[in-house]
């Protein structure tokens, strides 16, 4: 048994960078589960598809190389739309699935434990794992922090239409039929609408560590 953490919430919600930060804490690899989907939707446009049309859709999950997680491609609004509506087809969930739960399975690298990140880690992917958390903030806090990311890259954006985005994304993906965003019954709530990201972290570790250190004893690298 590998130790897993798994960190879903809500969009934007800080969630890549806590998991980000507790992958480098513990020294496990990160799994951004949320980049297998938006690299799906790439994928589909890529192809000149239909996010919608099953078919596409499914064809572009099986090809999906997560080498390409960080390709700046599929950070924009509109792929995380995308990601979305690909995301409540379950022939792609599926089709995502092998990769994730090898991930949590058998770690890469040997390494004792890994960092998921996404939406039905704690639910789905890893219900057995290690410590979940659920990190959420007010949609005005985190349209605010998506405003500003985007402001220092030069792009300029109404806030109320990232909220209204934003809002739109999370209602859509906790109304799917399959594998839902929501919070796992044994998972942490933490909520960073007040917290600085070394605050956040700051708490989020003082969840996680309790529960990851006693395995971490138990179980040496290899
Ligand atoms: O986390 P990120 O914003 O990159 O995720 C993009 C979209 O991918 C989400 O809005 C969601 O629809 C989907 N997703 C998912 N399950 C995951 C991770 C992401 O359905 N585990």
């Amino acid at each position: 048994m590998s130790i897993v953490i798994a960190v879903d919430g809500t969009a934007a919600s800080g969630k890549g960078t806590l998991a980000k930060k507790l992958a480098k804490h513990f020294g496990f690899p990160h799994l951004d589960s949320g980049a297998l989907y938006r690299l799906t939707a790439l994928g589909v446009l890529e192809a000149g598809g239909d996010p919608a049309n099953e078919a596409d859709a499914v064809k572009a999950a099986r090809a999906v190389d997560y080498a390409r997680s960080a390709d700046p491609a599929i950070r924009p609004d509109a792929v995380g739309a995308m990601a979305s509506k690909v995301a409540a087809i379950p022939a792609v969930r599926q089709a995502l699935f092998e990769f994730q739960h090898r991930f949590v399975e058998t770690p890469p690298e040997g390494a004792p434990g890994a960092v998921v990140d996404g939406r039905d880690i704690g639910t789905v992917i890893a219900p057995d794992a290690t410590a979940k958390l659920f990190v959420d903030a007010s949609p005005a806090v985190r349209a605010h922090r998506r405003w500003l990311e985007l402001k220092s890259m030069g792009i300029e954006r109404l806030e109320a239409d990232l909220e209204a985005e934003l809002v739109a994304r999370d209602a859509q993906d906790r109304s799917r039929a399959v594998s839902p965003l929501c919070q796992a019954e044994d998972a942490d709530l933490l909520d960073t609408s007040n917290l600085g990201i070394d605050a956040a972290f700051a708490a989020a570790l003082a969840l996680v560590e309790p529960k990851v250190k006693g395995q971490l004893e138990a179980k040496p690298r290899g």
